[in-house]
């Protein structure tokens, strides 16, 4: 093991109170999406503290903190924004306690994930301390409003800020695991217009929910029939709301409106998607919209996008992915697990939409996001310090 591999480890060690420290310091902060500002005070005060070199906050509220200055760009991404409790009495400690015993970080957001962006902090102090020097910009990012809209503050990232790093590393929850993709989703309302006629003679009217109600079964079935991938798994789609109207109660429904979650796998685009359900309603005085996200940041900037979430995947002999798992083996002297999410993540724009190569490797269990009790293990705080420092120092881009 090589003289610097040695001094990450033992400066991630020496580390291990500090990082669940600051993981406290977050957790005890709520951060809804749309809601992070005080969080983010709290993540600039840490990297100043670790001795970055400059931190500043994007239009979209993101903190980016920077090491380096070289021409390529390496890039840590970890999502400051939670979702929110859920039924407090699930919760066996308080959810914004962040408590801390010999094992664990307790609390929403320790593990989805604010524990990713605890760890790269360190790493950035680490990086300072061995005197970091190499001809890649490092940039820790802690961004904002991925549990409204996965992507979006990528989006602004590369193409309002034109930051456009060759990896980025994606420190949601893997157990650290190595992850190298996910399904894709996307949202779609399909639209039935009928028409009304007295609810006494219905004979005279097109009813909109019959017409709905019968393109629903047809999406059960297609449900079973979608593209399968040996990796990623199948597609889906499921039907999660649907929405009528009529003139009155005594009327036949003259418009029906039905909500779907449709889950990508590899070769299923927007267009596929879309041209399916085409299919369906073919015929029909019926439409399909694929929905738009629209949100005021906290910033005060309102920003959005389609709600298209594009697969996307590294093949597993992919340069990086292969570098990403000889690190890890030079690090803790085993074989990594290489797997991907079952949620959906930054990757989706960051890869998806502008082909950036993503890996993931986070601490804490994906199981537990969005759960109540919450819990980060310390020991993966330690060592996801270690892993990010490492690539930092040895990665070739
Ligand atoms: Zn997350």
């Amino acid at each position: 093991m090589s003289n610097k591999t040695e001094k990450i480890k033992l400066l991630s060690k020496e580390y291990r109170n500090y990082t669940a420290e600051n993981l406290s310091k977050l957790v005890k902060i709520k951060s809804l999406s749309c809601h992070e500002e005080e969080v983010q005070k709290e993540v600039v005060r840490q990297m100043t503290e670790a001795g970055f070199d400059e931190v500043s906050i994007d239009g979209l509220g993101n903190v980016i903190g920077r090491i380096g200055t070289g021409n390529k760009i390496l890039a840590f991404d970890g999502h400051v924004d939670t979702v929110d409790t859920g039924n407090i009495a699930n919760w066996e400690i308080e959810p914004f306690s962040g408590k801390i015993d010999k094992d664990f970080v307790y609390g929403r957001g320790s593990v989805d994930q604010e524990g990713g962006i605890a760890a790269f902090i360190t790493a950035g102090r680490i990086l300072k301390e061995i005197n970091y020097d190499r001809d890649i910009s490092l940039l820790f990012v802690s961004s904002v409003m991925e549990e409204d809209c996965d992507g979006l503050c990528w989006k602004y990232i590369i193409e309002e800020e034109n930051i456009k790093p060759k990896l980025v590393i994606s420190t949601e929850p893997t157990n650290l695991n190595i992850y190298r993709g996910h399904r894709g989703r996307m949202e779609m309302h399909v639209h039935f217009n009928g028409v009304s006629s007295h609810g006494s003679a219905p004979e005279n009217g097109k009813n909109a929910i019959y017409m709905a109600s019968k393109v629903c079964l047809e999406i059960e079935k297609l449900n079973k029939n979608l593209a399968v991938d040996d990796f990623l798994g199948k597609g889906s789609i499921t039907i999660s709301e649907i929405v009528s109207g009529s003139p009155s109660l005594c009327a036949v429904s003259d418009y029906a409106r039905i909500h779907l979650d449709r889950r990508l796998t590899w070769g299923e685009t927007k267009e596929s998607a879309v041209n399916e359900i085409e299919k369906l309603i073919s015929g029909l005085d019926a439409s399909v919209e694929v929905l738009n996200y629209k949100e005021t940041a906290y910033t005060g900037l309102e920003y959005g996008m389609e709600k298209y979430y594009p697969t996307w995947k590294l093949e597993n002999n992919n340069k990086l992915v292969t570098q990403a798992v000889s690190i890890f083996k030079a690090l803790f002297n085993k074989e990594p697990k290489v797997d991907k999410w079952t949620f959906s993540t930054n990757g989706v724009t960051i890869n998806g939409i502008h082909k950036i190569p993503v890996i993931g490797f986070g601490p804490g269990n994906e199981v537990m996001a969005h759960s109540p009790n919450e819990k980060t293990p310390i020991e993966q705080l330690e060592k996801a310090s270690a892993f990010y420092a490492m690539l930092a120092e040895s990665v070739s881009l």
